[in-house]
């Protein structure tokens, strides 16, 4: 069977895998990142991963998901929230030349909806959305047995779609984003709203709500219902088959995720109810994904 090595370019590690088109996993290989890390640095690191990997096992291909905005056309990262030096970094050429292989790329949240495509949830479906729940929000969409990436690669900003207007400042610079309500940036700014208190994590945010902290329970019904909005304007403009959820707030499902489901069944139209399903993904590596981009061509 033929292998791929997949990587998976997160905040503070990159994380590099071969596997083969059954998820099969070979070897796994990871890099720290400094957070300040510039264009030069952040290369090596990606290099080195690479070699490590190559060292253990051989591949044929490489798939990189990275977070965005990037082109995938050009093979460009211009920026990245976690990486705040990384500015319009060559990544693909960069690799493509040094190691004489095909490389694919995409951006995280596509490589997570193609993960559960072809190894999760999404086995069997195709027609996914994705939402990755973590620090962030964001979106990946498989159309008809493909990602759908729009002009260059940063379609379905999924967490950037207006749910309340004028609505609490979002990390992007505008308001009322549904990232700034049902993420763990956004639970915990919200909190921070209303209480003046910040909170160490989404964890922490959670266990309050446990315990029937008034305010915390009042800011998860507002994020809950702005969710319930976004997952109603993707349902409505795709007809998508699944929204599945992965990423770190997944962990506390069972206290948001009932009413959510109701929240949604109450505000789509009936004949979206009948057939749409919204449920927890697999707990993936994000390395499967990325190495999947491997498959399509
Ligand atoms: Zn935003």
């Amino acid at each position: 069977m033929k292998k791929y090595l997949g990587i998976d370019i997160g905040g503070g590690s990159i994380r590099g895998s071969v596997v083969d088109e059954s998820g099969k996993i070979y070897s796994e290989h990871r890099e720290t990142t400094d957070r300040f890390s510039e264009n030069e640095a952040f290369l090596s690191a990606v290099e080195r991963v690479i070699e490590k990997n190559f060292k253990s096992e051989k591949f044929e291909k490489i798939g990189i998901g990275s977070p965005g905005p990037i082109d995938i056309d050009t093979g460009f990262i211009f920026s990245s929230a976690n990486l705040v030096n990384l500015k319009n970094t060559p990544i693909i050429p960069h690799i493509e030349k040094k190691f004489n292989l095909p490389v694919r790329f995409n951006n995280d949240a596509n490589c997570a909806a193609l993960g559960e495509f072809h190894f999760g949830k999404g086995k069997g479906f195709t027609n996914l959305i994705v939402l990755t729940l973590g620090t962030g929000l964001g979106g990946g969409w498989i159309n008809n047995g493909k990602i759908y990436n729009g002009y260059k690669g940063n379609g379905m900003e999924a967490g950037h779609v207006t749910v309340v207007m004028n609505g609490a400042k979002c990390g992007c610079g505008q308001n009322g984003c549904a990232e700034s309500y049902f993420s763990a940036r956004g639970l915990v700014n919200r909190y921070k709203d209303s209480t003046g208190d910040t909170l160490g994590s989404a964890a922490d945010f959670f266990s309050l709500v446990q315990k029937g902290n008034p305010v915390a329970m009042q800011v998860l019904d507002f994020g809950i219902n702005a969710l319930a909005e976004l997952i109603r304007n993707l349902i409505h403009i795709t007809n998508t088959e699944k929204i599945i959820f992965v990423g770190g707030l997944t962990r506390s499902y069972d206290i948001f995720g009932k009413q959510l489901i109701e929240k949604v069944n109450e505000i789509i139209f009936p004949v979206f109810r009948n057939y749409t399903k919204i449920e927890v993904g697999s707990t993936l590596a994000g390395t499967l994904g990325a190495a999947a981009l491997c498959f399509e061509i």
